[in-house]
């Protein structure tokens, strides 16, 4: 294997193979359950990731589709952290 590969995640949503610094990773904390965007892994819990851009981001939150990833109802505060990044 080679060792940069650990620094490699898949998008969620478009599948592809990128390097960790282009996504954005968001972990469900195992004790608290709220989804929260866990850019220096901080937060322990199953996590996915999405890229840093607008089509990635918007179709998340369009498809409902982290909520289906991580298991979650509607949890407003990572939806508007999120349309927040869209913007910037
Ligand atoms: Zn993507």
């Amino acid at each position: 294997m080679k060792q940069n590969k650990k620094f490699l995640r898949q998008c969620a949503i478009c599948k592809e193979i990128k390097n960790k610094s282009d996504l954005i990773r968001l972990t469900k904390d195992y004790k608290t359950g709220k989804t929260q965007i866990n850019q220096e892994s901080k937060i322990q819990g199953r996590s996915v990731y999405i890229c840093k851009n607008s089509i990635c981001l918007g179709k998340a939150l369009k498809n409902k589709k982290i909520e289906s990833f991580l298991n979650l109802k509607a949890d407003e505060n990572i939806k508007e952290e999120l349309y927040n990044l869209l913007k910037n």
